[in-house]
């Protein structure tokens, strides 16, 4: 398991109007160095655009004024390729609170994907049909192929999964 902090850092602008960044970590005193290294740098640079990349440098922005990090959630993962459900967990946070970070974490992936396939429509179309066709034989067993089910352990067959996920057989084991 690995363990993330969803954090924020919230400051006052000149105007006393709270700003706040989200972020997620999976060591938060590491991190808050590197936010603090960050802007010193950026400090050092004569607060240049041109120091760091968009997010460093807008979550160092908020830091002109007094500020703080806070741990605001946390999350365990089982590895790696579940860092989406750490991305989401922090895109809630900023969907649903006024915050300076550029991008929407856990969602700028899917629109990216989803640009990606709107402007090459036709030719995926005209490429995944050919693919299928030639895959055809090999779909077919792939779907037929017996895996276990990550939920509640059973063997069911790949096309079923989602299926049999929905049905109240499916539960954790007590
Ligand atoms: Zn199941």
């Amino acid at each position: 398991m690995i363990h993330y902090d969803i954090y924020l850092i919230w400051a006052k602008d000149a105007d006393g109007k709270i700003l706040r960044y989200y972020g997620h970590t999976e060591n938060f005193i590491v991190r808050k160095g590197r936010h603090v290294a960050k802007y010193n740098e950026w400090i050092r640079h004569g607060k240049s655009d041109k120091v760091g990349d968009t997010h460093a440098t807008r979550a160092v922005f908020v830091m002109e004024h007094d500020w703080q990090m806070i741990k605001v959630d946390e999350i365990e993962i089982k590895d790696k390729t579940e860092l989406w459900k750490v991305r989401k967990l922090e895109g809630k946070y900023q969907m649903e609170n006024e915050c300076v970070n550029a991008h929407v974490a856990g969602r700028t992936h899917v629109e990216a994907s989803r640009i990606y396939v709107q402007n090459n429509r036709e030719k995926c179309n005209a490429a995944c049909a050919r693919y299928r066709k030639e895959h055809d034989a090999e779909r077919k067993a792939k779907a037929a192929e017996k895996v276990e089910c990550d939920v509640c352990g059973a063997t069911v067959s790949r096309a079923a999964l989602n299926r049999h996920k929905k049905r109240a057989v499916c539960k954790p084991p007590a």
